[in-house]
């Protein structure tokens, strides 16, 4: 997600559900004989969960398709410096256990903020302060409109609540522009593909948005430590036998008593991994009205000084796909996030890197910002709608999809399988915090099934 874009979103700290989450063990344990289980997938929610269950005694494998832990979480020191390919901030450090974490963990957070932004026309003027600031509002007051009319879920998209709400008019082009940059920015997906009722119905931490210094890697290398975990070994299916379940992967089959499924929703839509038909009842629905969106990275190297703020902003419908640019203060010579959201992130993706290297040059020469330096030989893309073990970026309720589907989607099955993963929990979804705390929950309820 992009800083402060849910910065509409209540500022709710879910108190209870974070002091359990914060909180140390106990977890209820009791005499039994330790048990033996299967987390599917390495990334925070997989982490997370094992994590708990390894601390309260159990034996536990950590069961990854790739060649490294974390996920979407993706770091990478390549161009010799921190990049994130994947998720690059902690939204919020306020009561969020993902910064307390953080802090354990002895890391270094670096605030961000929209207060230090630049907005740029399409012709790479700078939008005026008392403009930006009247659309901002004209945008605001749109949004409520359309929260004030359309409880959640709505089965509408917040595309045809836009032109219910705006009757004939038509929208400023500087307040289309913003609302790319508010939502398809933030959630990967255009308003045609969003619920109208529930596209903004989750929680935040306050505190600002904060970057990880020494890389967002270090969260799942430090909730990794000491864990059994199998890389490289790819799930195929997860069938019920008798007394437990058995699971079938690229390496061979694993026996377990409770299994977590910790797989991304794209995965699971998919079909790639096969489950009991049984445990997928209304997690079938839910699957089909919840969508995937998409938020294409671009690091690269420019020629010259970039402006000192924290983000750039293309201003203006002509600009789209491109949500934001970033200059990276962490590179010892100037270099540059890209991020473009929607559709138009999933053609960047699913074109060759060059063509979407000159997509990202022909934005900077039409922002009249310094160009991609091709002397320094690196560029860093991401590509999470065609990786096979993402097939998207994050998810969103489409048009009458909710948080009860993100509920149904947590649905343990039975006493022996249960599922986290940022698609687990609305209130958070689409977030790391999300993946670690509903990795919590569910080690919780397994723990104590
Ligand atoms: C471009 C981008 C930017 C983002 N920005 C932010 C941000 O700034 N802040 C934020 O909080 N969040 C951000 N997010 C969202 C955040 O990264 C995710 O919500 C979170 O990391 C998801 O964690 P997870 O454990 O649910 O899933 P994942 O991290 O996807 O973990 C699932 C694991 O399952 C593995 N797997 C898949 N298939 C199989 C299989 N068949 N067998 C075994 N293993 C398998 C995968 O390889 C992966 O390791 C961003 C995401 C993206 C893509």
């Amino acid at each position: 997600m992009s800083p402060d874009a849910r910065r509409r979103n209540l500022i709710v700290a879910l108190a209870a559900l974070t002091v359990v989450a914060a909180s140390p063990l106990p977890l209820p344990l009791s005499a039994k004989p330790a048990r033996r289980i299967l987390v599917l997938g390495a990334g925070v929610a997989g982490l997370a969960a094992a994590r708990r269950i390894a601390d309260a005694g159990h034996s536990v494998t950590v069961v990854e398709a790739r060649t490294r832990i974390g996920g979407r979480i993706d770091t990478t020191r390549s161009a010799g410096f921190v990049i994130e390919r994947g998720a690059g901030w902690i939204h919020g450090v306020t009561d969020n256990p993902l910064a307390a974490l953080a802090k354990r963990a002895g890391l270094t957070l670096r605030l961000t903020s929209y207060a230090k932004s630049l907005a740029l026309d399409a012709s790479g003027g700078p939008v005026a302060p008392a403009r930006l600031a009247a659309a901002e509002d004209q945008m605001t007051g749109l949004l409520d409109r359309i929260d004030a009319r359309t409880d959640s879920p709505a089965g509408a998209s917040l595309a045809a609540a836009m032109t219910k709400v705006l009757r004939s008019q038509t929208l400023p082009p500087l307040v289309a522009a913003l609302l790319r940059l508010e939502i398809t920015g933030d959630l990967g997906a255009d308003l045609d593909e969003l619920d109208a009722g529930s596209f903004d119905e989750d929680a935040a931490f306050g505190g600002g948005d904060h970057w990880i210094l020494e890389g967002y890697d270090q969260i799942p290398a430090h909730l990794a430590k000491g864990l059994d975990v199998r890389l490289g070994e790819a799930v195929v299916e997860v069938a019920e036998r008798g007394d437990g379940l058995d699971v079938i992967t690229t390496a061979g089959l694993h026996g377990a008593d409770q299994v977590v499924v910790a797989l991304p929703l794209g995965v699971l839509k998919g079909g790639d991994v096969v489950l009991p038909g049984s445990s997928l009842g209304q997690r079938r629905q839910a699957m089909e009205r919840t969508g995937l969106g998409t938020l294409f990275k671009l690091a690269v190297p420019v020629s010259g000084a970039l402006p000192d703020v924290d983000v750039i902003q293309p201003a203006d419908p002509a600009l789209a796909p491109w949500t934001g640019l970033y200059p990276l203060s962490q590179a010892p010579s100037p270099a540059l996030m890209l991020v473009a959201g929607g559709p138009g992130a999933r053609a960047l993706e699913a074109m060759p890197v060059e063509a979407a290297l000159a997509a990202a040059s022909a934005l900077l020469s039409r922002l009249r910002l310094p160009a991609i330096d091709r002397s320094r030989a690196w560029h860093v893309a991401s590509s999470w709608s065609t990786d096979p073990f993402t097939q998207g970026s994050y998810s969103h309720p489409l048009p009458g999809g909710g948080a009860k589907d993100y509920s149904a989607l947590a649905q343990p099955y039975g006493r022996r399988l249960f599922f986290a993963g940022e698609h687990c929990l609305f209130a958070h979804h689409a977030s790391v915090h999300g993946a670690m705390l509903s990795g919590e929950a569910a080690a919780r309820a397994l723990l104590s099934a």
